[in-house]
């Protein structure tokens, strides 16, 4: 059945949710206060690197599904349904996370739902911020009780965003037991397609469905930083840590996902949700529970040190003057997302230790430049790597591990390597005569 639905904020999650809800059938409207942002999606641009999204948001917005305003009136007329996706990032200055955005959009709509509607918050939020949401759209509505909110957090992948929207691995629904109304049903037409493939459908209350997000990326990143923590011990004796994940990840209660050792973890959410989920404890009198992921958060950051300091040894003691490629600023590959890029951050510390430092990124070019606009750019992994005296790899894209190490040894200075993913075929490299330094493993 189509369903006419909004979404609040078209970034990275709202944009793809929109294109993926007219994939599946509905009538879609996407609203962003950002105007130029709008006006790029409405010619079927995505402002944004994301595989396969390019030609969902063009297919929608040819066949006449899927529309963008800036005008949040014309979304409350349209839809019935209304998604939240807008960002809640760190706040300037602390852990918590910043809701002004989603405060935002509900002091914007809700005056506006003078019929029955239903809002589902996609965002990441603090445990206790749909309940309080949820009375004051009730208070805010002209159709007062009329109006639902329940909340429907989001679990998609960059990089696989679209994939993650269409066949998601399970949904998870937030609703109030004491006040449910219908927003049960109506989600559940919304996903029909999704639900008919027997996708596990979570129905929760509403601080249990917030707190199955965070808790799923302070997992992730704990499972992240237990990986570097491990390779530390492992630099230190000689192990390697790549066997000892293949070996441990055998074991299905450990399994083998997420135990990457190298730069670790970075990008919009998981840094900020463990430290958000720690203010939030805090605030609620149980920060002992989390204390942990403050050490989550320490061990991950020390990788980015790490790789800063084994570049300065691996020059000869000092960065200044030292020519360094850095390749990739993404956070991660199949993104050109840069916020809290381990990437980045490891350049920028680079050149600011004085080293002369080309960047090159296969799709995060302009969104470093715009981070760190004193950074040299290159165009190409080959102008990067031209008379480097070291090479870091930083963001593990294809292009990049497929480097044929030959090639790249008869155009840099000195054959010096830093695999801070541990995603290059070491031996390989190794043979062709690279100095090669891995994550805790292998130094040649
Ligand atoms: P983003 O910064 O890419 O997008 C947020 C968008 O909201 C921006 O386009 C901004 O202009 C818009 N916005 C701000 N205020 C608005 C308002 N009042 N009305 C309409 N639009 C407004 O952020 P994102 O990465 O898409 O993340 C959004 C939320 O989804 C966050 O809570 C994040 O934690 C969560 N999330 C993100 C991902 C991901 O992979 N990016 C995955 C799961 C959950």
């Amino acid at each position: 059945m189509t369903e006419r639905l909004s979404v609040f904020g078209t970034g990275y999650l709202g944009a793809t949710h929109a294109a993926g809800m007219a994939e599946l059938g509905h009538e879609v409207i996407g609203v962003d206060v950002d105007a130029a942002k709008i006006e790029r999606l409405s010619r079927g641009e995505v402002p944004f690197f994301e595989p396969g999204l390019p030609e969902l948001l063009r297919k929608h917005v040819e066949s006449g599904r899927l529309r963008f305003t800036t005008d949040a009136a014309e979304a409350a007329e349209f839809a019935d349904i209304h998604f939240i996706g807008v960002g809640t990032p760190q706040v300037k200055n602390g852990y918590g996370a910043d809701m002004t955005y989603v405060d935002a959009v509900i002091d914007t709509l809700a005056p506006m739902l003078t019929r029955p509607a239903v809002i589902l918050g996609k965002s990441t939020v603090p445990v206790g911020t749909a309940a309080r949401l949820a009375q004051k759209v009730r208070e805010l509505a002209p159709v007062g009780d009329e109006a639902q909110l329940g909340w429907n957090p989001e679990f998609l992948r960059e990089g696989f965003a679209v994939e993650d929207t269409l066949r998601p691995d399970r949904l998870v629904l937030g609703v109030d037991p004491k006040n449910p109304g219908r927003i049960e049903e109506v989600t559940r037409r919304v996903y029909a397609q999704a639900l008919e493939r027997e996708t596990p459908f979570v129905v929760t209350d509403l601080a249990t469905a917030e707190l199955v997000k965070v808790s799923a990326n302070a997992f992730l990143a704990t499972k992240i930083s237990f990986i570097n923590a491990v390779a530390e011990v492992c630099d230190a004796t000689g192990a390697d840590v790549l066997d000892l994940a293949d070996a441990i990840g055998h074991d299905e209660r450990i399994g083998r996902k997420f135990l990457g050792a190298g730069l670790g973890f970075g990008g919009g959410c998981l840094p900020k949700d463990i430290r958000a989920f720690m203010a939030r404890a805090g605030e609620l009198g149980v920060d002992q529970a989390l204390t942990f992921l403050r050490e989550v958060d320490t061990v991950n950051l020390r990788r980015r040190q790490h790789v800063v300091d084994l570049a300065e040894r691996q020059v000869g003691g000092s960065l200044r003057g030292a020519r360094i490629a850095v390749l990739g600023a993404a956070f991660k590959p199949n993104s050109d997302d840069v916020r809290d890029s381990p990437a980045l951050d490891v350049a920028g510390q680079l050149h600011l230790r004085g080293a002369e430092v080309r960047v090159h990124d296969p799709e995060a070019m302009d969104n470093a430049r715009a981070v760190w606009p004193t950074l040299h750019f290159a165009d190409t992994p080959a102008q990067a790597v031209q008379d480097a005296d070291l090479v870091i790899v930083a963001t593990e894209w294809r292009e990049f591990r497929d480097l044929d190490p030959v090639a790249t040894g008869a155009a840099v200075t000195h054959k010096r390597v830093i695999d801070g993913r541990n995603c290059l075929p070491a031996q390989a490299w190794i043979d062709a005569g690279w100095s090669y330094r891995g994550m805790g493993r292998l130094s040649s």
